[in-house]
């Protein structure tokens, strides 16, 4: 993909329930800032960037306080029950303020505020028309287990990986991939896998294993540490 129109999706209506916190996940603070403010500040110093639209829950308290709310490259939209009505919801926000259908947008998930620029911009160098997303290589044995948790087998890792975010796709395409998911009431949990549905092949592309998705109450001290060491420009 060549100098590319790009605009992002940042899902932020989601209330991390696995945090175990008493606001949503967010709106924790990591090294001083919230999760959310790292996340946005990251993507709007990304010059290619041209606007981030960010679902957020509808009785949302804490977003207008944050300071990149402010930033000319952030705007938002209601988001919904679960995060493809969010991203759905942010695909149309775009499509209806006039972005060419073309364009390439980005989804990327608010709780992974460690993203860095390098990242994407290998996903936009090996970006195809079926899409691409940022990935992690399977390095551990895997099993399968019942529900008793005893193995039941070891499944081959081979060509097995993690799907991260940021995913890429030409916004048109995507959003009629996902409307279509909703249409037939199949239940996504990214947006590769609503390009899948209708027929698609994205590519994965390796991505920095930095770029961890803030779920438990563990990973706030490894994403501090992640973005004390982080390598793109300052915020
Ligand atoms: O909960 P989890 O971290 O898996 O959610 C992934 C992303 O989707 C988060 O950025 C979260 O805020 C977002 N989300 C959303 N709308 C929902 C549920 C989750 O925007 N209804």
């Amino acid at each position: 993909m060549s100098s590319p129109t790009l605009y992002a999706v940042v899902p932020a209506a989601g209330v991390g329930a696995r945090m175990g916190a008493d606001i949503p996940k967010q709106y924790l603070s990591l090294n001083g800032q919230t999760i959310l403010q790292h996340t946005l500040s990251g993507l709007a110093n990304y010059s290619a960037l041209k606007q981030i639209v960010v679902p957020i829950a509808a009785h949302d308290a804490w977003f207008a306080q944050q300071a990149i709310a402010q930033h000319e490259k952030i705007q938002t939209c209601e988001g919904g029950a679960e995060r493809f009505e969010s991203v759905l919801n942010g695909l149309n926000h775009l499509l209806d303020s006039g972005v060419d259908e073309h364009a390439w947008v980005m989804v990327h998930d608010v709780a992974r505020p460690c993203l860095r620029h390098a990242d994407i911009d290998k996903l936009i160098s090996q970006g195809s028309e079926q899409g691409a997303i940022l990935a992690m290589e399977v390095r551990d044995t895997m099993k399968r287990t019942d529900s008793s948790g005893a193995i039941i087998n070891t499944v081959d890792r081979n060509q097995l990986w993690h799907a991260l975010t940021s995913q890429l796709a030409p916004l048109g395409v995507l959003q009629r991939a996902i409307s279509q998911c909703v249409a037939q009431g199949v239940n996504i949990t990214d947006e590769a896998s609503a390009l899948e549905f209708i027929g698609l092949h994205p590519n994965v592309v390796a991505g920095h294993p930095s770029n961890i998705k803030v779920t438990r109450p563990e990973d706030l001290e490894l994403a501090e540490f992640f973005l004390a060491h982080q390598p793109n420009p300052k915020r």
